[in-house]
């Protein structure tokens, strides 16, 4: 599904990105962690095609098309989601509204009937259930004032009505207590299916707790490290960082 090929990525003239490889499947579940500062909300970026963020030598394939050469938009419409660390505030526009226009967007691209009115509400309910979302949350405007926890939540019900092949998760864990991060966790398990893939970025084995990855990638510097099953997270959540960070320091 995702075929990431020696990925180099500047930011503001400084490479941040140093040669990232990593092949996801449907239907699996892949976690980068790492230390503050490594590149895993860069290489997040990079994905989903953020301005400031120039790759200077990789490739990146997704369902088969060249992911690099596809505007932002239509990256989205390919099928690929991104939970963002910080999701953005849109004052007067209700996710309601947002998330309509954005599913309809994505039908017309693969040439689909918009869906009416009664579709569309049929479709939100299920989701609202799925994610536990109150309807009260979804009239406002899109993540003003909400909490860290609805913020999240709200993303998580994003995903959901836009039903993604590939959904990335960029921090969906920090800021929460326990049981935001079980709804967001339970959320994400629940959408999960074998034509669907997701990948989880985060810095603590917390989030991991609740979403068992089939694969664990450590990123540092710039670069995967380590890779493993989910054994690797307990291992990092026991030894910290710096036992795979020396090593790694040692060989660059
Ligand atoms: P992580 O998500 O692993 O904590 P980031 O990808 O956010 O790491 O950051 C990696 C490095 O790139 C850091 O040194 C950070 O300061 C730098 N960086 C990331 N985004 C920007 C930006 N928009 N402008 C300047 N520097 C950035
Ligand atoms: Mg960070
Ligand atoms: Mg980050």
């Amino acid at each position: 599904m995702l075929s990431i090929k020696n990925i180099h990525a500047n930011v503001e003239g400084k490479q941040i990105l140093k040669g990232i490889n990593l092949e996801i499947k449907a239907g699996e579940v892949h976690a980068i962690m790492g230390p503050n500062g490594s590149g895993k909300s860069t290489l997040a970026s990079v994905l989903a095609g953020r301005e400031q963020y120039e790759v200077t030598e990789g490739k990146v394939t997704f369902l088969g098309k060249n992911l690099l050469d596809l505007e932002p938009e239509d990256r989205a419409r390919e099928g690929l989601f991104l939970a963002f660390q910080y999701p953005v505030e849109i004052p007067g526009v209700s996710t309601t509204n947002f998330i309509k226009a954005a599913v309809n967007e994505k039908r017309k691209y693969h040439g689909q009937e918009p869906l009416d009115s009664v579709a569309f509400l049929k479709t939100m309910k299920e989701k609202m259930k799925l994610v536990e979302i109150d309807q009260s949350l979804l009239s406002r405007s899109i993540n003003e004032g909400f909490s860290g926890g609805e913020k999240k939540r709200n993303e998580v019900f994003q995903m959901a009505m836009l039903e993604p092949k590939l959904a990335i998760l960029d921090e969906t864990d920090s800021g929460l207590d326990i049981d935001a991060l079980r709804i967001v966790a339970n959320g994400i398990n629940k959408l999960h299916n074998p034509e669907q893939a997701v990948l989880v970025i985060t810095h603590y084995q917390r989030l991991l707790d609740y979403i068992q990855p089939d694969f664990v990638h450590v990123l540092y510097n710039g670069r995967i490290v380590k890779s493993g099953t989910k054994e690797l997270a307990l291992e990092l959540e026991e030894k910290g960082y710096d036992f795979i960070t020396e090593e790694a320091d040692l060989t660059i």
